[in-house]
Order: structure tokens, then sequence, then C-alpha cells
């Protein structure tokens, strides 16, 4: 049995703090509940959006159908050929997951520390931080097709990985329902030290050899220093992804803009830093009404304490011309807007 509850507020499920309102919202602590929930009247009348800890969505309007909030818990490990194999239910918290691992002395998730939200929607855009991608250590997930009520295994060559991407955000959108995200984490884990900030942090700490507890702790360290905390002003982290150019348009831009930050994306293409882009624009700490941008990182749009979704949602707009016209680029929300 769940609890249907009816006209709530979703300002907690939402890390922006947005203040609307959804018809129904159903909790789900199983799988078995949402094969019951499927056949009910609800669940084929409504339209469904699911939701994880909501890190990585702006709701502008109202929901008017039924939100379910996956809250699925469980993490179970097995080795097989020198990996180990976790599964984790997709309520569980990732920030969570990653500590089980490091606690654990599992290697591979450790650069991902700090993300915000649940392992279900760990493949939604294939998250990434301090140069390791989801993609690297994801072996399969467990979803629920909505359409069918079947259960179907998605393993990795199924879910058209990209950066900051994956077939969840694309043709298979609002089709499926992840119950449960496997990851395979090769052992001894390859540690990843060259990204950002971590080798001068760990240099200040004097630490010459490295464990994954060390990084995930710089790490932490680095994520606190540089971000909102969404418990103290509403934000769904880089509103808008780095765009991928081709080494073309990357040196037409980088003629005219000599101080471009960029890094090579493989073969033929360079990913230009956004923040840098939208900081260049004159964007980078500035209020509008209860939105704007946050102080140490322009790619971030915060809310002040009252912002509308749509307000929000403007401001993005704003800023998407303002690059175009300076750069020549659209830049992409990364962000799902409802
Ligand atoms: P939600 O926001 O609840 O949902 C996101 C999308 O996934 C929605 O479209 C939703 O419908 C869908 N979805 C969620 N759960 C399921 C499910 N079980 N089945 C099917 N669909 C589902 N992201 C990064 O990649 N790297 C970062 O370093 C990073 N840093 C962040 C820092 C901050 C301060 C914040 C606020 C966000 C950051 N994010 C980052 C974005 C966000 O944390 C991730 O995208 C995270 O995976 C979202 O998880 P969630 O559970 O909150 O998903
Ligand atoms: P940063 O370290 O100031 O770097 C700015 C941008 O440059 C990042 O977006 C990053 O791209 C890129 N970059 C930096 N060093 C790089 C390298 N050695 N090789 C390739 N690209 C490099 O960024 P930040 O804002 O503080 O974020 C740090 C990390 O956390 C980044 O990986 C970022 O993606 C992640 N993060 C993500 C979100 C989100 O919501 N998606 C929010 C906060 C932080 P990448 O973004 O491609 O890594």
């Amino acid at each position: 049995m769940f609890l249907i509850q009816e006209n709530i507020s979703l300002k907690p499920y939402n890390t922006f703090g947005i203040d609307v309102k959804a018809r129904y919202l159903a909790e789900i602590t199983d799988p078995a509940q949402l094969v019951e929930l499927q056949a009910s009247d609800l669940f084929k009348t409504q339209r469904i959006l699911v939701i994880g800890a909501g890190s990585n969505l702006l709701f502008t309007q109202d929901f008017d159908g039924l939100v379910i909030k996956m809250g699925i818990q469980g993490i179970v490990t097995r080795l097989e050929n020198k990996s180990i194999y976790v599964s984790a239910g997709a309520g569980v918290v990732w920030h969570d997951l990653v500590m089980f691992c490091v606690k654990h002395g599992y290697g591979g998730m450790e650069n991902l520390s700090l993300i915000p939200g649940t392992a279900g929607a760990s493949p939604i855009q294939n998250i990434g931080a301090y140069g390791v991608e989801l993609m690297e250590i994801f072996h399969s997930c467990e979803a629920f097709e909505i359409a069918t009520g079947k259960f179907k295994t998605f393993y990795a060559e199924d879910c058209g990985f990209a950066y900051r991407d994956s077939v969840f955000k694309h043709e298979l959108k609002g089709q499926y329902i992840i119950c449960n995200v496997t990851y395979c984490l090769p052992q001894p884990a390859v540690l990843k030290t060259g990204y950002g900030a971590i080798q001068s942090v760990l240099a200040e700490r004097n630490i010459t050899v490295p464990d994954i507890a060390a990084i995930a702790e710089v790490v932490a360290e680095i994520r606190v220093s540089k971000l909102p905390d969404p418990s103290t002003i509403g934000n769904a982290g880089s509103f808008f992804k780095n765009p991928i150019v081709s080494m073309e348009q990357f040196q037409q831009i980088l003629h005219e803009f000599p101080d471009l930050v960029h890094y090579p994306a493989g073969p033929g293409f360079e990913k230009l830093a956004a923040g840098w882009l939208i900081e260049s624009c004159g964007f980078k700490g500035i209020r509008e009404g209860e939105t704007g941008t946050w102080k140490n990182q322009a790619l971030v749009l915060v809310n002040h304490g009252h912002a509308e979704g749509s307000e929000v949602y403007s401001f993005s707009e704003k800023i998407i011309e303002t690059v175009y016209a300076k750069f020549g680029l659209k830049l992409e929300r990364e962000v799902n807007i409802f």
C-alpha cells in the first residue's frame, strides 16, 4: 500500500524551491507498488512525471497529473571477475551510495562525490564531474515501462549515453521508470586526480599518494567551496551544458576571444566552458528580481527565495539570447523543464 496525496506543494520536492502544486503525488518504495499503481484509474488517466530528489528540474507551472517520487531503497554488492557490482534502488541518495563504496574501499565513484540526487536519476543525464562520467561505471538498470507495465533491463549500449545525455532524455523520455541501477567497478580502480583543483588541494594537504577516500573528501571540499547549497539557496546545479563545437567553429571563436576557456572533446571537437561564456556577457553573480546567477559560477541559476519557475526560465532565455548574440552559439539547457 502507498499513499496518494492530492493538491500537494512540490516545493519540498525540488531543489530550486519552486512552489507549484501537483494534482496527485505518490511515493513508491517497492517496484511491486508500480504494478499496483498501474492498475489504478489514476495511472491510466493522468499525465505521469517521475522524480527523484528534484535536483535537475525546473517547474514552470503546476503539474496537472500524477507525480511519482522514487523512494526504493537498498544497496546490494557482489564480486565477479575482479569487479564489484553495486546495485542500488532508485531512491538511494547518490552521495550515500558513493560514501558506501568509499567506506568499503570500492573505487570508481569517488570523483562523483556530493552530486545531489538519486541513483535512479544517475543514468538520465549520465551524471559527470571531475573527469568521470556515469557511463564509465554503468552496468545496467531495471525499468518499468509506463505504457505496458513490463520490466525491462537496459544495458549501457541501450542507453545512448553522451555528454550529460542519454536516450532517457530523448527517444524514451517519460516512457520508463528506473527502479534499480547496477554499477560495475573494476578493482583496483584507476584514480583520477588530474581534473580541476583536485591536485592542488591534495598538495595543500600534503597528500602525495591519495586513496579513494582522500579524493572523495577533496572533491566534496571543492564543491562546497564553489557551489551553492540548495538547502540555503535554491538551484539545480549547472543550468546549461558546456557546448561541444567543431574545431572550425572553435577556431573562429578563439580568434575573436583569445581568453576563451576550452578543453579537448575527442577528435575534431572542443568543449567550451559555458560558465565562461555567460560570465563574459556580464552575468556572473547578478540578480534579476528573485532569480540570478551564482556569485562563484555563472552557470548556476539561483532562486533568491520567491522566484517562480517562469521567471527563472525567462532569465535563462535572456542568457541564451545574449550568449548567442556575442558568440553565435546557442546554449542548451541541462535542467529538465516541466
Ligand atoms: P530529478 O531532478 O528528480 O529528475 C531529473 C530527471 O530525471 C527528470 O526528467 C525526471 O523525470 C527523471 N527521473 C528521475 N528519477 C527517475 C527514475 N527513477 N526513473 C525515470 N526517470 C527519472 N549533475 C551532474 O551530472 N554533475 C554534477 O556535478 C552535478 N552537480 C550538481 C550540483 C548541485 C548543487 C545541484 C543542485 C545539481 C547538480 N547536478 C549535477 C544535477 C543533478 O544533481 C543530477 O542530474 C542528478 O542526477 C539528478 O537527480 P534527481 O534524483 O534529483 O533527479
Ligand atoms: P570548473 O572546475 O570551474 O571548470 C569549468 C568547466 O571546465 C567545467 O564545466 C568542466 O567541464 C571544464 N573543465 C575543467 N577542468 C577540465 C579538465 N581538466 N578537462 C576537461 N574539462 C574541464 O567547474 P565547476 O563548475 O567548479 O564544476 C566542477 C565539476 O563539477 C565539473 O566536472 C562539473 O561538470 C561538475 N558540476 C556539474 C554540475 C551540474 O549540475 N551538471 C554542477 C556543479 C558541478 P565538465 O562540466 O564537462 O566537467
